[in-house]
């Protein structure tokens, strides 16, 4: 067969694109995918005990873009579902992000209500105007107090450098609550794919002019086949200049360590972080967020490590320096008809909805007419 699109990854951005030129354009569509699956780091699959795990850790989305809402919502259905994270701290679990409740448990302090939050805040925060990394995140929005307790030494072992080093953006994702609202996110939708997001991308990359091919490297297969085609490239920039500039940013990784247990459930929360103890950064029980019911349980525990598979950019200085000078190049190759896409290839610490997004918006913006 022959193609009219080359897509490189099968992950949120790739099936989009592939998707929407299937649909919209109707051209053929080649995905090329280097895992034994699709989904990207959103793939789910049901283990010995049947639980749906994701084995790439928990996926929740969330957005306020009614056009990413909408679309997903074509291939498949999805429940509500309202994310809440507790913090594992000095043997209490405290809501996290911080609001009312946190300061109580962990300070013994009895606030309640807004007003007194805000007030006690303004005491702890540390002035800094414009925050210049995540510390200075942190320190300006909680004060030392929280700071310490609650993100210093996970956002250390979560990225393997001083929360100083790396852009206030990695901290702020996470607010500061003046209320008892525990929501980890606020955002108007929430909710998961009713039959997992496995199922969902099958939904997605359903069209009969979409191949996917797994088990297929984009750099081996050009050398064999060549490339003729436009080509949406989703995977780590710097692999794709490697011949270019030798230099590599960084991308940070998980060790999911998987276990299985045969009792209903292992802890009270679907994510429990431990930002002080262990190597670990959180525990991750799965059937809290898929409401799957049953006498077994799997959870898994996330080890921050430089090996394995690409997850998240590094967003400190040197890299987002580095950044810059493949981002020149991505621009010039978009003359050749190689378009760059998505969380690894723009080194964005997208949510899943801003990779939906950004997918998007590449299609409208290279067929504006579509
Ligand atoms: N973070 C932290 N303590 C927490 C939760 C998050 O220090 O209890 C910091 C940490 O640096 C983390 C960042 O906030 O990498 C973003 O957290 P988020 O939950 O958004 O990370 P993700 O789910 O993308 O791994």
């Amino acid at each position: 067969m022959q193609y009219d699109i080359i897509v490189v990854g099968c992950g949120i951005s790739g099936a989009t694109i592939a998707e929407r030129c299937a649909m919209l354009l109707n051209k053929k569509v080649l995905i090329l995918e280097k895992r034994d699956h699709i989904g990207g780091n959103c793939y789910d699959y049901y283990d010995t005990n049947g639980v749906l795990v994701s084995r790439y850790g928990a996926h929740l989305f969330h957005t306020n873009f009614e056009e990413v809402w909408e679309y997903i919502n074509r291939f498949d259905s999805w429940n509500p579902y309202v994310h809440k994270v507790v913090a594992s701290v000095d043997g209490k679990l405290v809501p996290v992000p911080v609001n009312i409740t946190t300061v109580n448990l962990l300070l013994g302090t009895h606030i309640q209500n807004e007003a007194e939050m805000k007030e006690w805040l303004s005491t702890q925060v540390v002035p800094i105007a414009n925050p210049k990394n995540s510390e200075e995140s942190g320190l300006s929005r909680v004060g030392p107090k929280l700071y310490e307790a609650l993100f210093k030494q996970y956002t250390q072992k979560q990225w393997d450098k001083s929360p100083t080093e790396l852009a206030a953006a990695v901290l702020d994702r996470i607010p500061v609550r003046t209320n008892f609202d525990d929501r980890y996110f606020s955002d108007k939708y929430q909710a998961q794919p009713a039959n997992g997001y496995t199922h969902f991308f099958e939904r997605l990359l359903d069209h009969p002019n979409i191949h996917v091919s797994l088990n297929t490297d984009y750099f081996e297969y050009v050398k064999i086949h060549g490339s003729n085609t436009q080509v949406f490239f989703t995977g780590p920039i710097d692999q794709y200049f490697a011949s270019v500039i030798g230099k590599k940013l960084e991308y940070r990784s998980i060790r999911f360590q998987f276990e299985q247990y045969n009792y209903p459930y292992f802890q009270s929360n679907s994510v429990v972080n431990y930002p002080n103890d262990h190597e670990y950064t959180r525990i991750v029980e799965y059937k809290h967020i898929t409401r799957q019911t049953g006498n077994h349980t799997t959870i898994s525990r996330e080890f921050p490590t430089w090996e394995g598979e690409p997850y998240y950019p590094v967003l400190s200085e040197n890299n987002l320096d580095l950044y810059a000078q493949f981002q020149k190049l991505a621009a010039q190759e978009e003359q050749k008809g190689v378009y760059f896409v998505g969380r690894l290839a723009n080194y964005k610490y997208y949510n899943m909805d801003q990779a939906f997004k950004n997918a998007l918006d590449t299609f409208a913006r290279i067929f504006p007419n579509s």
